[in-house]
């Protein structure tokens, strides 16, 4: 018998039994995971505009001239479909952005294998084991499906209270937005206990220090722009200050997600003056960051859509032109007015006093016949579509609709995000700069024996979380080889396994 293959057998064995070793030892909890970055990028700030398509961004143009999203130099097309269809939800598409896994509507990071849940981790998660501060700050209640896909795994939505104690669990570095009305007594004992400053307005924002802070600036939804009062909180302030606390958390970098919660509700009610001031809002979001980018080099900021809402149309063949001034002069939101009429305000007079306009007989009678429906989005809805069309817009639906929309890059790596692309693409793009910085080269004789061996040379490196990231990642675990890079064996190969690969390769 050659001895030359006696030896390498048992030298076989021995990998094969420490790699068996350490696949059962090892603890799996995404929090007990360390690993480097290994010349990645250093923040991450990735900017979602909810509901905004690129007619969205053509309205505020028209309105507002020159946006700052379109100094972004590297511009593709995200496809948004789900599990579900063509249409997704904020959850799905928020879910394959935060995971790089396509799922089903409504659900928060969480995957259906052989009908049992399972949880999918997140780029936030996988930013905080490689050292990272973590941020999140949105318009809408911090406990809102876009927030939540980054760092809370729950089977439906609506589980608001149980995610919003998953957040404070989490440790996410910075939490701001709305949503008050979901965070118990308990889970805000829970919250200081786990070192959380906890704040309420603009004074608590600006006096904000601590490693972890909590401010819940609206029991529900922050206030649309157009309806707010000089102590409302903006989506640019609180940018501005997770950056500043995230910045002195970590020398490691950030990950920072910013979300402009509030233009698909705007959008879901056909209220054009509310899409256009939430979009501009977001823009300013997007030219801050854009600036820090300039001035921080190793910062990448991606900016785009989860999906688009209302198939918005800007020109309509009948009826008046696109009136810029008409739109910047309506003062406040169609859900303020329809509040207004619903108590007993005269339509003709609520719509003249916050739109300037003038109502035709018919359309008194649209906004009487929606005051009579069981729907109580029916009257906003109505008020929605009737300004629309008197300022030269038109939605098809109240709905969310499938065509693709924009994403935009600038920083390293920004040349990446070109093209048509799912959200899922994009997502495993940004961890792959994140963890590696890009553009590593894939030498692979195929999945080897080992557990976590993912091109076949006997040894667990680098390499393998590269090729894992880049060609396993979002895939259900069936076949041999799948499974073998299933570190955790939960039936799924996503970010988790990458770092458990990753931490093997550098201890
Ligand atoms: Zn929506």
């Amino acid at each position: 018998m050659n001895k030359k293959i006696g030896i390498l057998g048992v030298l076989f064995t021995i990998f094969i039994l420490i790699a068996f070793q350490a696949s059962v030892a090892k603890n799996y909890a995404m929090e007990d995971i360390t690993i480097k970055s290994n010349g990645g990028v250093k923040n991450v700030i990735i900017l979602i505009g909810d509901g905004m398509g690129l007619a969205h961004i053509e309205i505020t143009k028209i309105c507002y001239g020159h946006l700052n999203m379109e100094d972004m130099p590297y511009t593709g097309y995200e496809l948004t479909d789900s599990l579900s269809g063509p249409v997704t939800d904020s959850a799905a598409a928020g879910t394959a952005i935060a995971t790089g896994f396509k799922t089903y509507n409504g659900m928060i990071s969480t995957v259906k294998v052989n009908d049992k849940l399972v949880n999918v981790t997140s780029l936030l998660e996988l930013a905080k084991c490689s050292g990272k501060a973590t941020g999140l700050v949105t318009t809408t209640r911090i406990t809102h499906a876009t927030p939540a896909v980054f760092a809370s795994h729950v089977e439906k939505r609506s589980m608001e209270e149980e995610i919003a104690r998953q957040l404070i669990e989490e440790k996410v570095n910075v939490l701001f937005g709305g949503g008050k009305e979901k965070f118990s007594d308990d889970i805000l004992k829970l919250a200081k206990k786990n070192g959380y400053e906890v704040v309420y307005t603009r004074e608590g924002l600006e006096s904000a220090n601590g490693k972890y802070v909590l401010g819940l600036f609206a029991d529900s939804h922050i206030p649309y722009v157009l309806d707010r009062d000089n102590k409302t909180v903006g989506l640019l302030e609180m940018t501005k200050k997770a950056i500043e606390l995230l910045e002195k958390d970590s020398d490691k970098g950030f990950f920072l997600m910013v979300e402009g919660g509030r233009i698909d509700h705007a959008a879901h009610g056909n209220d054009i003056a509310s899409v256009v001031a939430e979009t501009k809002e977001f823009d300013e979001v997007v030219g801050y960051c854009l600036d820090y980018a300039r001035k921080n080099k190793n910062t990448l900021v991606i900016v785009l859509a989860d999906h688009e809402t209302g198939g918005l149309g800007v020109g309509i063949d009948y009826g008046d032109p696109i009136d810029e001034k008409e739109i910047l002069n309506i003062k406040a939101s169609t859900e303020t007015m329809a509040k207004e009429i619903e108590n007993g305000g005269d339509p003709k007079e609520v719509i003249k006093k916050y739109t300037g306009l003038d109502l035709t007989d018919e359309e008194v009678k649209k906004i009487e016949d929606a005051m009579k429906s069981d729907n109580k989005y029916a009257l906003g809805n109505a008020i929605g579509e009737i300004i629309s069309e008197k300022v030269g817009v038109r939605f098809v639906s109240h709905k969310h609709t499938g065509v693709p929309v924009p994403i935009m890059a600038y920083g390293p790596g920004a040349e990446h995000f070109r093209g048509f692309r799912h959200h899922v693409d994009t997502s495993k793009e940004i961890a792959d700069l994140m963890l590696f910085g890009g553009d590593r080269m894939i030498i692979t004789n195929g999945v080897g024996v080992i557990k976590g061996d993912a091109n076949g040379n006997y040894r667990i490196d680098l390499d393998d979380a590269y090729i894992t990231l880049n060609q396993y990642v979002g895939k259900i675990a069936t076949n041999d080889d799948e499974k073998r890079l299933d570190m955790d064996n939960n039936g799924i190969i996503d970010y988790k396994d990458v770092a458990l690969i990753m931490e093997m390769a550098e201890s």
